[in-house]
């Protein structure tokens, strides 16, 4: 018989070391609703440069909206807590503001937009986001801008006919989700949240994915990854992972986590904190 998980509450003892300042996201006593509805109980978790996390849960668990809640979306009532990053509470901020702080957010169901080219809606980001001449960088010519597209399609071996398609206009599940690889490739941001990034891609296009979010980890970098299903994770290794249940965190471990959930599923957690 398999060896069951015997699931633990979050503790101090499993919560990392402290935080540094500058290098990590903290999420502290996050509690959120939705009209009225409680959504998500007391979050805490720690995303530190350099570290990749996955939290993963059931499908209402509450994971997409933490990450909506962390960008912003005004449908998302913060109750407590707080997401301190840089010695500010983001939560506090205009989502503009988050996403010049460094924050990225790649969205289960991205968004798109006939008439406007992924190009030029690259360029308006970038610049909004940094260049925008309140950080002392004049928005970007565009040459330059296309200099450096250029060289981060080539990076993510995407063909250059891309950049010229409307946003997302008739993109299958996959090219979606490479369009938000692109523009995280773009934005280079410090934390980047990616909500089922992998959720309906073929084997390929998650391929794609996860060899993009590969070459972009580093020190300079840190990743949340939020999925319902381990198969990213054979490719993107995180170095914690987080269960999400009922709007909790219920256990954190390391990575041999996600695959003892992929054995199980989430019954036997579910079975403990139900
Ligand atoms: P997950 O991403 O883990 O599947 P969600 O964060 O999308 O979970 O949803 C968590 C809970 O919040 C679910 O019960 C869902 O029905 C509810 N919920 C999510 N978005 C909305 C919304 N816009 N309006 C009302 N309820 C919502
Ligand atoms: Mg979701």
């Amino acid at each position: 018989m398999e060896t069951l998980i015997e699931p633990k509450p979050v503790s101090e003892e499993t919560a990392q070391g402290p935080a540094v300042e500058n290098e990590t996201l903290v999420i502290k006593d996050l509690s959120v609703t939705i009209d009225g509805k409680a959504i998500l109980d007391n979050i805490n978790l720690s995303i530190k440069k350099g570290e990749v996390h996955a939290l993963m849960g059931p499908n209402g668990s509450g994971k997409s909206t933490l990450s909506y809640t962390l960008m912003g979306h005004p449908k998302y009532t913060v109750t407590s807590g707080e997401a301190i990053f840089k010695g500010v509470n983001m939560l506090d901020l205009p989502t503009d503001e988050r996403a010049r702080m460094g924050l990225f957010l790649g969205f289960q169901y991205p968004v798109s937009a006939p008439g406007v080219s992924m190009g030029n809606f690259l360029r308006m980001a970038v610049n909004s986001v940094k260049y925008n001449g309140n950080n002392g960088k004049r928005p970007l010519p565009i040459a330059k801008f296309h200099k450096i597209m250029k060289e981060k399609m080539a990076m993510l071996e995407m063909k250059d006919s891309f950049a010229s398609r409307y946003l997302n206009d008739g993109f299958s599940g996959g090219e979606k989700k490479k369009a938000e690889i692109l523009q995280m490739a773009m934005l280079e941001p410090e934390i980047a949240i990616l909500d089922e990034t992998d959720s309906g891609l073929d084997i390929d296009a998650l391929k794609f994915v996860a060899n993009g979010v590969n070459s972009m980890t580093g020190p300079n970098l840190g990743v949340l990854i939020i999925t319902h299903y381990n198969r990213i994770l054979d490719y993107i290794k995180p170095q914690f992972v987080h269960v999400l249940l009922n709007g909790r965190i219920v256990v954190s471990g390391g990575p041999d986590l996600a695959q003892t959930l992929e054995k199980q599923g989430y019954d036997e957690i579910k079975k403990n904190f139900e």
